[in-house]
């Protein structure tokens, strides 16, 4: 199967309130793209993150005040089911069962740091994953985190970690990169475009370029488009040419889109039928 993709009605039903809107009508979008009917492209549904997993990654405060303070009780489960869409999708893809993968999510996990969350995100889903996928033997990890917001959580988790390649879009006037730990933070501002956005993926895909990786993620925020909130400027055709460009530099390593950012239902349901039809070689 060349791409697996992870998604459960959940997601969009009791998802987080500002990017649960876009869930249903982008998969509805991958249903009418045709792009499910052949054998390329398969549905899955996860299961929720284990938690003896999600409890080595977080500390025992932080999972008290996940279980018990109100605001964040109301998106425990589906915050699981998340992080446990993300497992699953890298699962198969470390399995050789797909190709690439792509993982839906009803809360995003880009800012959960072991002992601490804020923006939509309760439980770290690529640091449990990449706990899991290191029991399996795995060791290297590139991760492209697209979304215009920081990854703070991720880079608390793995930013001392030399193998764990981080490159990080975000807001900043200026780019900084830490060869000794493999952080490369892509300050582009607000208000960037396509083309601007397109130049420093590519530039900092290039510098990754001797980094030897298992898997390839993706943080995928499509809050970065000029209709949806987080900053950045682009238009739905960056979208296709931003998967290609990562499918490229990965060459023959599975890459696993993990949706982060992102509320406005149009804006997902042209970028994530068109992403995945990247992923699948169409
Ligand atoms: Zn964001």
């Amino acid at each position: 199967m060349k791409v697996a993709v992870i998604y459960h009605e959940d997601f969009g039903s009791k998802g987080h309130s500002v990017l649960k809107h876009r869930i249903r009508p982008s998969f509805e979008a991958l249903a009418r793209s045709g792009l499910l009917e052949g054998d390329k492209v398969q549905v899955f549904e996860p299961e929720p993150a284990p938690l003896s997993l999600v409890e080595r990654a977080h500390t025992p405060e932080h999972m008290e005040r996940m279980r018990t303070e109100s605001y964040n009780r109301q998106y425990y489960d589906v915050a699981l089911l998340s992080a446990g869409s993300v497992l699953k999708a890298s699962e198969m893809v470390a399995r050789g069962e797909a190709e690439n993968a792509f993982a839906y999510t009803g809360t995003a996990g880009h800012h959960a740091s072991p002992g601490s969350c804020w923006g939509f995100c309760y439980f770290n889903d690529l640091a449990i994953t990449i706990m899991r996928l290191r029991e399996m033997g795995l060791a290297r990890f590139l991760i492209v985190d697209v979304d215009p917001h920081f990854g703070d959580g991720t880079r608390n988790f793995f930013g001392s970690d030399p193998n764990v390649y981080h490159i990080n879009f975000n807001h900043q006037q200026n780019s900084n990169f830490d060869g000794k730990n493999n952080n490369y933070d892509v300050g582009i501002g607000f208000d960037a475009g396509d083309d601007q956005f397109l130049r420093e993926l590519e530039g900092s895909l290039e510098m990754a370029k001797n980094f030897d990786f298992q898997i390839c993620f993706v943080v995928f925020g499509h809050d970065s488009h000029a209709d949806d909130y987080g900053g950045f400027e682009l238009t739905s055709a960056v979208y296709p040419k931003m998967a290609r460009a990562i499918l490229n530099a990965a060459g023959d390593k599975g890459v696993v889109f993990v949706l982060s950012g992102g509320s406005v239902p149009e804006v997902a349901s042209k970028a994530i039928p068109e992403v995945i039809a990247v992923l699948a070689g169409r």
